[in-house]
């Protein structure tokens, strides 16, 4: 089984309209709710391709039961810690051919109990995992380290762990020595402390981090798929050409690939070819965090992978 954490979960609202006016009502007859967060996309694609996975994390309030619900909808397992507050609402508005207008609530301030109430539950979950994912920003109360810790319980038990995150919680997680983790350009260039412009520069950003003991680098690259790093080598991965509909919740998608292929022992260039093909299957859907499994033999065939 794979475990999917998602400290900070959502409920993602959209709103879709012709035109969106400032500083009066807008109507809206297209809305769609959903269980969101980075962590909730991977959770979804992994299950979609038909693996078994549970979601934990942190959920609170209605906005947390809607969560449940519509896991429980989807048949996908879950064990949450139950916190004061309610899970925050992200609100997209997608409006005026092609803009995006997005308010997110930071959502609850989590206290030391309930971190207490999630490190003892998320010992048990382990003992059924032999992959934990780790994705996105940290709920208030937690500290940049929440993710470090998880880290080393994780490799005292031999568990393989994907951190997918940003900023100091990324900084001080690589710290703990992950299996993998995912940046994309932005996030490297965070973690490197200047805008990274040439593929040498990142090649150079990438060795500076593998010296924490990181076997695994993976920087993707939107439409231009992803520089790899494992095992000590450099890979290039080209995805299939496609027509884009809606790329958000592709480095989700690519870390459900890739936690996928770790969790069924796949050699390193396989890895990198899921997770890639994987990334660029929920590009061309509508939905974010959403792929069609259907599609991902063609999609995996189509992806290639260079050592450079
Ligand atoms: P998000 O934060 O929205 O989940 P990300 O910035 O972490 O995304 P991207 O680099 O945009 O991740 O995409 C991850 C992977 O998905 C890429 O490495 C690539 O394989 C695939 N992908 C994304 N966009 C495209 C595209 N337009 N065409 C082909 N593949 C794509």
């Amino acid at each position: 089984m794979i475990l999917s954490i998602t400290p900070n979960p959502s409920v993602d609202i959209s709103y879709r309209l012709a035109s969106f006016r400032l500083n009066t009502v807008n109507r809206c007859s297209h809305v769609h709710k959903s269980a969101g967060g980075k962590g909730l996309n991977v959770t979804r694609v992994i299950h979609l391709a038909g693996r078994k996975v549970c979601a934990t994390g942190f959920i609170g309030g209605a906005n947390g039961q809607f969560i449940k619900e519509e896991l429980d909808r989807l048949q996908i397992r879950h064990q949450f810690v139950e916190v004061d507050g309610n899970t925050r609402n992200c609100i997209a508005i997608l409006h005026d051919e092609g803009m995006q207008t997005e308010i997110l609530e930071e959502g609850p301030r989590l206290t030391k109990r309930d971190e207490e109430n999630f490190l003892s539950q998320y010992c048990k979950l382990l003992d059924s995992a032999s992959v934990v994912t780790a994705s996105g920003s940290l709920p208030k109360g937690l500290d940049a380290t929440f993710y470090t810790k998880l880290i080393t319980i994780a490799k005292e038990k031999g568990k393989i762990f994907i951190l997918d995150t940003s900023g100091n919680p990324l900084k001080e997680g690589i710290k703990a020595s992950p299996f993998l983790i995912k940046p994309n350009l932005q996030e490297l260039s965070g973690l490197a402390g200047k805008k990274l412009q040439t593929m040498d520069e990142v090649k150079k950003a990438v060795l500076s981090l593998a010296r924490w003991n990181i076997p695994c680098i993976v920087v993707s690259l939107g439409k231009d798929g992803a520089l790899g790093y494992f095992g000590g080598k450099f890979y290039q991965i080209i995805p299939p050409k496609i027509q884009a509909v809606n790329p958000v919740g592709s480095g989700d998608s690519m870390v459900a690939g890739m936690a996928i292929a770790l969790s069924e022992g796949l050699p390193d260039q396989l890895v990198l070819v899921y997770g890639c093909a994987f990334g660029t299957l929920n590009a061309i859907e509508e939905k974010t965090g959403f792929i069609r499994r259907e599609l991902l033999n063609e999609f995996i065939g189509k992806t290639e992978v260079i050592p450079i």
